[in-house]
C-alpha cells in the first residue's frame, strides 16, 4: 500500500518534471565531462554498509554511463581510492575536461591545525583513503585538491562522510582549506542552497554532513519493504543524471518524496538528527552549498 503511494507519489512528480521541461527546454552543454566516484571498504559499523557502498558506486557509475556524456567515467571504489590517485584525478579533470563531478563514500580524519599560513589561524579538512586513516600519506586533504586546480572545471561535488561542512578559504593562490573552498577556490557560497531559490551565481554545488553522516544501511522509516539513505542517494543521482532538467534541488526533492516520505525540506537529512557517539550527542544534517539549480550536463 505504502509503496504503491511511493509510485504515485513518484509518477506525479514525474509528470510534473516532464512538463517542467517543456516550459524550460533542456539546456545543451557542449564538452567533454568527467565523472569520478571514490569510496573506501574499510571502518563501516557493519559488512552490509560496505556491500551497499560497493553497490551505490556501481549503480552511480551505471546511471552516469546511460547518460552518455561523460567521456571519463571512473568508479574507483576500493583499491584505487588512494589519496594520490585523488590528487591526480582532479589534475587531470582541470587540465582536460570542461567539465567534472566528484562523489566520495568513507570517512573524514578530525581537523588538523591550527594552521597559520595566510596569518589568520585555521583547520584543515582530509578525507581517509582505501589505506586507511594515518598515516597522512592516506589522507586526501582540503590543500592538495586545492594544489591541482587549473581551470575550475569541478561543477558538483558530494561527499558522503562525516565532519565535511566547512566552506573554508582561499588563503591565497596555493593555499585553502574546507572541501567546498579547495574544489571550487571560493567560499562565498550559499550556505542554504536548497532554501534559498535564486542563484548565488558561483556555478556550483557541494554537498556535505554536518557532525555524522547517516550509514547507508539505515532505514528512512518508509516504504513498505523500508527504504533506506543508500535507496536515496541512489534515487538522486538516478534524477540527476537522468535529465538536465532535474536540477540538484529537483533530485533531491524527488529522491526525498520517494525513499523518505516528504519532501526534502522537511526530511531528517534537511532538518537534523542526533547521533550519539560515547555519550555525546551530534546534532547531524546534510549541508547544501552554492547554487542547486545547477544541474549535471548531458
Ligand atoms: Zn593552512
Amino acid at each position: 500500500m505504502k509503496k504503491n503511494t511511493a509510485i504515485t507519489i513518484g509518477l506525479m512528480w514525474l509528470l510534473l518534471a516532464f512538463s517542467f521541461t517543456q516550459m524550460i527546454g533542456v539546456a545543451i552543454v557542449n564538452g567533454n565531462e568527467a565523472s569520478i566516484i571514490w569510496a573506501v571498504n574499510h571502518s563501516y559499523p557493519n559488512d552490509y554498509e560496505t556491500q551497499a557502498t560497493n553497490y551505490t558506486c556501481e549503480v552511480i557509475y551505471d546511471y552516469f554511463d546511460d547518460n552518455g556524456a561523460y567521456e571519463r567515467l571512473e568508479n574507483n571504489y576500493v583499491e584505487a581510492t588512494e589519496s594520490s590517485a585523488f590528487y591526480a584525478e582532479v589534475e587531470n579533470c582541470e587540465d582536460n575536461y570542461s567539465y567534472a563531478t566528484v562523489f566520495y563514500k568513507g570517512h573524514s580524519c578530525l581537523p588538523w591545525g591550527p594552521c597559520y599560513e595566510g596569518g589568520s589561524a585555521h583547520y584543515h579538512y582530509r578525507l581517509a583513503d582505501n589505506d586507511g586513516f594515518e598515516p597522512e600519506t592516506n589522507q586526501i586533504w582540503d590543500n592538495w585538491i586545492h594544489d591541482k586546480l587549473n581551470n575550475l572545471v569541478h561543477g558538483f561535488v558530494f561527499l558522503w562522510s562525516c565532519f565535511d561542512d566547512e566552506m573554508g578559504g582561499v588563503v591565497n593562490f596555493d593555499h585553502a582549506y574546507g572541501f567546498p573552498a579547495s574544489f571550487f577556490n571560493r567560499s562565498d557560497l550559499s550556505a542554504d542552497a536548497y532554501a534559498y531559490l535564486g542563484s548565488d551565481n558561483s556555478d556550483v554545488c557541494y554537498i556535505g554532513f554536518t557532525n555524522v553522516s547517516k550509514n547507508f544501511v539505515e532505514p528512512t522509516g518508509y516504504g513498505d519493504p523500508e527504504y533506506n539513505y543508500g535507496d536515496f542517494c541512489r534515487t538522486f543521482y538516478g534524477y540527476a543524471t537522468s535529465s538536465s532538467a532535474y536540477t540538484i534541488r529537483l533530485s533531491l526533492l524527488y529522491s526525498s518524496l520517494i525513499t523518505i516520505g516528504c519532501s526534502y525540506s522537511l526530511s531528517d537529512l534537511y532538518q537534523g538528527y542526533n547521533v550519539t557517539i560515547n555519550n555525546v550527542d551530534y546534532f547531524s544534517r546534510q549541508v547544501v552549498y552554492g547554487d542547486a539549480n545547477e544541474d549535471l550536463p548531458d
